[in-house]
């Protein structure tokens, strides 16, 4: 039987970044509304890996046969004790818009020096296999927080977040440059990585 992968998100926009790193494993790719699939999962843990957990289980226990994907994402600035961290969608309230939301974390860096605005977008990326087994990956990508909004593409936090090695926020690269960098890109690309080794050859 063909193994399949499930990734447990609503967001097409992931699930393109998803199919182009996952695509040399050679398994169909199922997102939540390929599936029909709607759950609302209540997130309670108290890290991105538990977050991810919880998301990946929930959907396995509807979908037992497949090896089933989830992510959890955010971003930790260390001048604000790792704020907004896992509450990144949540916070300053979930209707809010990331211009108000990243106006506010400016506001609240107004004056820190660049050595000081170190911050990080760390994703979570848990599987849920057939066997019961759950496996973790997490991916980061450094930064510092811009002194102001910069950059169209992308989308939450990218604007304010400044890449020094690149010159920009990620907001202004290119997606198929914030894809080879991402903090999802790299947990997903660690994932793949379990996967091939534990899973892929098995139904070979
Ligand atoms: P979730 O993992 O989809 O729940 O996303 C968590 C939140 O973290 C998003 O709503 C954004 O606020 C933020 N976030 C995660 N990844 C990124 C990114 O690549 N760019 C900008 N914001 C991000």
């Amino acid at each position: 039987m063909e193994r399949r992968i499930v990734f447990a998100t609503q967001n097409e926009n992931k699930m393109k970044e998803i199919r182009m790193i996952l695509a040399d494993l050679g398994m169909e790719i199922c997102s939540m509304k390929d599936l029909n699939i709607h759950v609302d999962i209540v997130e309670d843990g108290i890290s991105f890996e538990e977050n991810a957990e919880i998301k990946a289980r929930a959907i396995s226990r509807l979908l037992p046969e497949d090896i089933v994907l989830a992510d959890d994402s955010g971003l930790e600035i260390d001048y604000l004790d790792k704020a907004p961290g896992i509450y990144s969608a949540r916070f300053a309230g979930e209707e809010t818009s990331y211009d108000v939301k990243n106006r506010i974390l400016l506001d609240k860096l107004e004056g820190v020096p660049k050595e000081q605005r170190t911050a990080r977008f760390v994703c979570a990326v848990a599987a849920a296999f057939p066997d019961g087994d759950v496996k973790t990956t997490r991916g980061t990508i450094e930064g510092i927080i811009a002194d102001e909004i910069i950059g169209e593409n992308g989308f939450g936090y990218d604007p304010i977040f400044y890449v020094p090695e690149y010159n920009c926020t990620t907001a202004q690269m290119d997606p198929e440059k914030k894809n080879e960098l991402s903090h999802r890109g790299n947990a997903l690309r660690a994932m793949r990585q379990v996967i091939e080794t534990e899973y892929g050859k098995v139904e070979e």
